[in-house]
């Protein structure tokens, strides 16, 4: 399903240039759980932007379902980004002004979809159900009126709305006190039972633990992988 190549990234700084990621190669199958590990500055961050199409690499291949995704237009990647990728963050990324049924339909604004209000939002609603958060009269509540917890089951629901068949979460409950984290790891654990490839960044070894596999980067390189 994802297959990374060769990848290097370097950034430029003024006259120094960096190499952040090292001669990564990777392939993560249909349905697995993956979690990445590595020290702060070891360059999750950066890999987890390219496996989502946020970033490019510098050099090296990124196949996705089969298609080198290099040679994809600016349009032809938010296409497959929009469709079939998820991303959620530490930070939750919400629109905090904005409601949670808000937030949710986002991706159809953002891209421009022609599809009615009524369609998005009852795409918006099976999504809010998956993630537990079933209750309507939730939806029209302000995203900063959530707790922390409640906040990361949206920015889910969010990745959600379009099916898509990898979720991509970079420290998902990094900013989350343990139960809710804990809550937030089983969600990730059924969402990958019913089909979703799930990749998740962690500082945890025990969210790790959890993970069919478990790759560990350091100065932007994998060092080891290996499975649960
Ligand atoms: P991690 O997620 O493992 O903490 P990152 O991928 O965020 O690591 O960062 C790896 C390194 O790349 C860090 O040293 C960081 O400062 C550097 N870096 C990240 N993004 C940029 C950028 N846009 N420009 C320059 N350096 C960057
Ligand atoms: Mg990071």
């Amino acid at each position: 399903m994802i297959e990374l190549k060769k990848i290097y990234k370097k950034y430029q700084v003024g006259d120094a240039e960096s190499q952040i990621l090292k001669n990564i190669n990777l392939k993560i199958e249909e349905g697995e759980f993956t979690a990445i590990m590595g020290p702060s500055g070891s360059g999750k961050t950066t890999m987890m932007n390219i496996l989502g199409m946020l970033d490019t690499p510098t050099s090296g291949q990124y196949i996705f379902n089969g298609k080198n995704i290099s040679s994809l237009s600016g349009d032809e990647l938010a296409e497959i980004r929009l469709k079939n990728i998820g991303f959620i963050f530490q930070s939750f990324n919400l629109l905090k002004r904005s409601t949670v049924m808000r937030n949710v339909i986002m991706p159809f604004i953002y891209a421009e979809k022609p599809n009615g209000n009524a369609e998005r939002e009852k795409k918006a609603a099976m999504a809010l159900k998956k993630v537990g958060l079933g209750q309507e009269k939730l939806w029209d509540h302000l995203s900063n009126q959530l707790s922390g917890g409640q906040m990361q089951r949206v920015a889910i629901a969010r990745a959600l709305i379009n099916n898509p068949d990898v979720l991509l979460a970079d420290e998902p409950t990094g900013n989350l006190d343990s139960k809710s984290g804990y809550e937030i790891m089983n969600l990730f654990i059924d969402l990958n039972k019913q089909g979703h490839t799930v990749v998740m960044i962690t500082h945890s070894e025990e969210i790790a633990q959890l993970a069919h596999r478990v790759i560990q980067i350091k100065d932007g390189e994998i060092i080891k992988d290996y499975r649960n």
